[in-house]
C-alpha cells in the first residue's frame, strides 16, 4: 500500500513543479506558483520519509531527519528574510551550490554502498555494477561536484570575497583536467572492487579542481550566465539521483532544472549578443578597472532638479530606464511616486527593462512590482528602443553599462555587441547616478558626454524626492 500512494506522491509533486514553473513566467502567478510547487515537493519530502519501504523497511532515523529539516529550514527562513534584493544573486548561487552538493553526495553515498557491499569479491567494478548505474553514479557525482564548487566560487565572486584569477594556457590546462575526470571515472569502473575507491574519489577531487578553474577566471559580470549554467548542471546531477532510486519526483524535478536552467543560459547569452563559449573563455567585467573602451571625449553637463522637473513635467512622454542604483537606493516607491506626479500632469510614463539590469535577470521586475508598479507600462527592450524615438526625455535612474553605446560602436569594447537600450535616440536624456564612477563592466560611459545628456547627480532615492517636490510647484 505504502510504496503505491508513495508513487501517487511523486506524480503529484512533478504535477506541482510544472505547473509552478508555468506560473513563475507570469509576475501575477509567480508568487504562488513558487508556494504550489514548494507544497509539492513537502509532499514528496513527506511521503518519502513514511512511506518509502526497502524489502519491506522503513527508513526510520527520524530524530535525525526531522532536526535536519528543522536546522535547515530555520537556516534557509533567517537567510531569505535577511537578504537584502541587491544580494540575491548571491544567495541563488550559494543555495544552488547546496543542491549540487546534495546531489553529488546521493551519488557518493550510492557508490559507497555499492563498494561495501562488493568489497571482498575482489573483481573489476563492472563485474559487480551494471554500466548504467555506474554511469548514472560517476555523472552525478562529477556534475554535481562541479556544480557545488563553482557555486561557491560564483558566490564568493559576487559577493567580493574573490576575485578573477587566471594564468596564461588556463584553458588547456582546464580541459587537461577534464580529459583526466573522464580517464580516473573509467578507470575507476575496471579497477578491483577493493580499491576502486581510490580512483573514484581522485575523479571527486578532480571535478571540484575542475569547477574551480572553470569558475574563477570567467569576469564578475558574466556571473550570472555562469550561475545559471550551473544550476543547469545541479538539475541534471539531480536527475541523475532520480534515475539511481529509480525516483519518479527527484528525475522530473532535476529535469525541469536541467532545462529552466539551459534556456536562461542561452536566453541571457542572446540577451548580451555573446556565445556560451565566449562567456566561459572570455573574461568580462568583474573588477572595476577600465578595461578596453577608448578614452572618452568631451566634458559632461548638469542640470538642477528644477530644470529636471520642468523638462519632464512639460514632456509628451518620459521613459524610465532603471537600473542597479535604483535597487542600492531602494529608491522604487519614490520612483513610483514620481511616474504618478507625472500622469497627473498628462505625461505618459513608461519603463524600459534591459534584461541585464541590475544583478540577477527579472530584478527590476522584481523591483518595480514591489512598488506595484504596473506590468503593463514596463517595455522589454526591443519595444523600448522603437518607443525611444518619440520620447522627449529619458530619465536614467542607477543604470550604466545597459545604455553604454560602446557596446554598439566601439569593438574594442569588453561589452561590444550586447544590446543595449539605445536611449540616446530621444530627445533629452537626464542621467542620474552619484558620480562619474563605472558600472559593473568597470568601463566608461560616452553617453554621460554625449550633447543630449545632462547629468543629475546623488542618491537615486534622494534625487527622486527632490524631484517630486520640484514637480508639486509646477
Ligand atoms: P551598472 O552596474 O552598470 O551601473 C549601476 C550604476 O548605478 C553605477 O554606475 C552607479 O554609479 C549607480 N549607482 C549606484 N548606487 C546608486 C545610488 N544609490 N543612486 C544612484 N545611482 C547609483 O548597472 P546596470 O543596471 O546598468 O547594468 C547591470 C550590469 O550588471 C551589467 O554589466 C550586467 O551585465 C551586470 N550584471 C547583471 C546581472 C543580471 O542578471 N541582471 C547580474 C550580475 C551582473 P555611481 O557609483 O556613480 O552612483
Amino acid at each position: 500500500m505504502g510504496p503505491s500512494i508513495l508513487s501517487v506522491c511523486y506524480i503529484v509533486a512533478s504535477v506541482t513543479f510544472i505547473l509552478g514553473l508555468k506560473m513563475l513566467s507570469n509576475p501575477s502567478t509567480a508568487r504562488r506558483g513558487n508556494l504550489i510547487a514548494a507544497a509539492g515537493m513537502i509532499i514528496a519530502i513527506l511521503g518519502t520519509i513514511f512511506l518509502y519501504e526497502d524489502d519491506g523497511k522503513r527508513l526510520g532515523n527520524y530524530p535525525w531527519i526531522f532536526s535536519a529539516i528543522f536546522i535547515g529550514s530555520i537556516i534557509g527562513v533567517l537567510v531569505a528574510k535577511k537578504v537584502k534584493m541587491t544580494a540575491m544573486p548571491e544567495l541563488v548561487s550559494f543555495f544552488n551550490g547546496m543542491g549540487g552538493a546534495c546531489a553529488a553526495l546521493i551519488s557518493i553515498v550510492e557508490f559507497d554502498y555499492l563498494y561495501r557491499e562488493n568489497r571482498a569479491v575482489s573483481n573489476s567494478f563492472s563485474d559487480v555494477v551494471a554500466s548504467g548505474h555506474y554511469l548514472a553514479i560517476i555523472a552525478g557525482t562529477i556534475i554535481g561536484s562541479v556544480s557545488f564548487i563553482g557555486s561557491m566560487i560564483a558566490w564568493g565572486k559576487l559577493s567580493g570575497k574573490f576575485k578573477d584569477y587566471s594564468f596564461k594556457g588556463q584553458h588547456l590546462f582546464n580541459n587537461l583536467i577534464l580529459i583526466l575526470i573522464l580517464v580516473s571515472a573509467v578507470y575507476a569502473y575496471f579497477s578491483n572492487t577493493q580499491f576502486v575507491n581510490i580512483p573514484f574519489f581522485i575523479t571527486v577531487a578532480l571535478a571540484l579542481l575542475y569547477g574551480v578553474f572553470f569558475v574563477l577566471p570567467i569576469g564578475g559580470a558574466d556571473m550570472p550566465v555562469v550561475i545559471s549554467l550551473l544550476n543547469s548542471f545541479t538539475g541534471v546531477a539531480a536527475a541523475c539521483g532520480g534515475f539511481l532510486y529509480n525516483n519518479k519526483a527527484m528525475l522530473t524535478g532535476g529535469i525541469l532544472v536541467g532545462a529552466a536552467g539551459t534556456l536562461l543560459t542561452i536566453l541571457m547569452c542572446r540577451a548580451m549578443n555573446r556565445s556560451l563559449v565566449n562567456v566561459l573563455i572570455g573574461s568580462f567585467g568583474g573588477s572595476n578597472k577600465a578595461s578596453g573602451g577608448h578614452d572618452t571625449e568631451g566634458s559632461i553637463k548638469e542640470i538642477s532638479l528644477s530644470d529636471a522637473a520642468m523638462l519632464m513635467a512639460y514632456s509628451k512622454k518620459v521613459m524610465i530606464v532603471p537600473g542597479y542604483g535604483l535597487a542600492v537606493a531602494q529608491a522604487q516607491h519614490t520612483c513610483h511616486e514620481l511616474e504618478k506626479a507625472l500622469d497627473e500632469k498628462g505625461v505618459e510614463v513608461k519603463y524600459a527593462i534591459h534584461p541585464v539590469a541590475g544583478r540577477m535577470p527579472g530584478h527590476m521586475n522584481v523591483l518595480l512590482a514591489e512598488a506595484d508598479v504596473s506590468y503593463e507600462k514596463l517595455l522589454e527592450m526591443d519595444d523600448a528602443n522603437e518607443e525611444f524615438k518619440t520620447t522627449d526625455v529619458v530619465l536614467i535612474l542607477g543604470a550604466n553599462d545597459v545604455v553604454n553605446p560602446a557596446a554598439k560602436n566601439d569593438p574594442s569594447s569588453p561589452i561590444y555587441g550586447m544590446p543595449i537600450l539605445e536611449v540616446e535616440l530621444a530627445k533629452n536624456v537626464i542621467v542620474n547616478k552619484r558620480s562619474m564612477k563605472p558600472g559593473y563592466a568597470g568601463i566608461e560611459n560616452q553617453l554621460f558626454y554625449q550633447p543630449k545628456t545632462s547629468m543629475l547627480f546623488g542618491d537615486a532615492k534622494k534625487v527622486l524626492q527632490e524631484l517630486l517636490a520640484e514637480l508639486k510647484n509646477i
